[in-house]
């Protein structure tokens, strides 16, 4: 019960985590990875996650200090050299940070066409803080929720975290996305994502939900968030946390599917008190808990951290949803695998659940036709292919129906593969 005690959230930043405990048990080279590469990519943590998910005796292989600290390998050699001298020789924050949006502009910040090809309009103006790419899920990012209560280190949406002008998704408030609503009756869901949204307190999550929920149209509401592993305490202790349980109820009673959309990355975050009286929580007021996460090589690239996650989560009533694949950004040379191991891996977990967990799909790419879904290999003719399919696409012609990829033992991402005939070159359109 000792992780229920810690009730109050505080960021731990590059800064105070020298002051932690902690901080003198790690060594010399460790500290200073922390010291460095946190000037480029985004670093935050908490006493929960210090204290009662990090196993100190594990570090630096430990799985949740590989999700929440800085690492070495995750810059290159190169920029990684570039920004130590920076910091040895004390060189201004201004300087450091000139070198380090430099750096972040070569990571790929906004993957998949998120700036340049989901933004929707309303009478020819882009909607801030708006992403429409599926015809039935409209993307909402609220500007208060645009933190996490801690960042993790294969991010995707890093850019989210890091102040560079004209990067941000982040919207004031949802009048634009109603009116925007009311002329898509399409859209039946409506994810609030971020940062993490659960970082909002109770009365801004309100004043944010309210308005979309008196569209009848509007069936499913969803909320992307890692409170539940990284914070539970926001839904037990928290100073609001029955106003949220309070709002969650009211939007199941007004007849909407509520999902939590949780992302879960390893079972130690289902392993503590506080993460399992969080869950009983949320599921007393009706809403679902859906498990998602990519998997990442240093971080859960074993079939037994999988079954073990998918088994816990359904025994504690939650719904295993998608696996990803570690998207094409930030640091990604750290942590992507082959495909082909990554489907080695979920396969291997597959088979040894029974059916309730395998609610899960995937592994899956968010790539910029849509959800690519590896089904596995198979061969055609004489030659070894990707079987694939679309489990979300721009194109909604393009779903579900099987296609074919050269095979490729080294490929890690969509872009790298190619059509196998002539007739799966339409599922390739960009
Ligand atoms: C994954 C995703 C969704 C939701 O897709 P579902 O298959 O309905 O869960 C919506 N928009 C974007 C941009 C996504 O990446
Ligand atoms: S919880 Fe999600 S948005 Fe927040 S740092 Fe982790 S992956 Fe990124």
């Amino acid at each position: 019960m000792q992780a229920l005690t810690v009730e109050r959230y505080r960021a731990i930043d590059r800064h105070r985590v020298q002051e932690t405990p902690q901080w003198r048990l790690l060594t010399p080279e460790l500290r200073e990875a922390v010291t460095v590469v946190s000037r480029v990519l985004p670093f935050r943590t908490n006493r929960y996650v210090m204290d009662a998910l990090i196993d100190w005796d594990r570090v630096p292989d430990d799985p949740m200090f590989q999700l929440t600290f800085p690492q070495r390998g995750m810059l290159s050699p190169d920029d990684y050299q570039a920004i130590a001298e920076l910091v040895r020789g004390g060189a201004s924050d201004e300087v450091i940070t000139a070198a380090a949006n430099r750096i972040r502009m070569r990571l790929n910040p906004q993957p998949a066409g998120q700036k340049t090809r989901n933004v929707p309009t309303l009478d020819g103006a882009k909607i801030p803080g708006v992403q429409h790419k599926y015809r039935e899920t409209v993307l909402f990012f609220p500007k208060r929720g645009q933190t996490c209560h801690a960042y993790c280190s294969y991010c995707f949406r890093w850019a989210q975290f890091v102040r560079i002008k004209d990067i941000r998704f982040a919207a004031d408030s949802s009048d634009q996305l109603v009116r925007y609503l009311r002329r898509h009756p399409e859209v039946s869901d409506v994810l609030v994502t971020g940062g993490d949204p659960m970082t909002m307190r109770a009365a801004a999550l309100r004043h944010y939900l309210e308005p979309m929920l008196a569209l009848d149209h509007v069936q499913t509401v969803r909320i992307g968030t890692k409170a539940p592993a990284t914070w539970p305490h926001r839904f037990i202790s928290a100073p609001d946390a029955d106003d949220v349980l309070r709002l969650f109820e009211e939007i199941v009673v007004r007849g909407k599917h509520l999902a939590l959309m949780a992302h879960y990355t390893h079972p130690v975050e289902l392993s503590t008190d506080v993460a399992r009286e969080a869950i009983r929580r949320i599921r007393s007021t009706g809403a679902v808990i859906r498990m998602q996460s990519p998997i990442a090589r240093h971080v859960n690239d074993r079939a037994d951290v999988w079954t073990d996650l998918w088994r816990h989560g359904v025994r504690l009533g939650c719904v295993p949803y998608y696996l990803f694949v570690v998207r094409d950004t930030g640091a990604r040379g750290y942590f992507e695998l082959p495909l082909i191991r990554t489907w080695e891996i979920f396969q291997e977990a597959y088979r040894q659940v029974s059916g309730l967990a395998r609610t899960v799909r995937g592994p899956s790419m968010s790539a910029l036709p849509g959800k690519v879904h590896i089904l596995g290999t198979s061969r055609l003719g004489d030659e070894d292919v990707f079987v694939l399919e679309y489990l979300q696409a721009r194109d909604p012609k393009l779903v579900r129906r099987p296609f074919f990829a050269r095979f490729d033992p080294k490929a890690t991402w969509f872009d790298e593969l190619q059509p196998a005939t002539q007739q799966d070159v339409e599922f390739f359109p960009d």
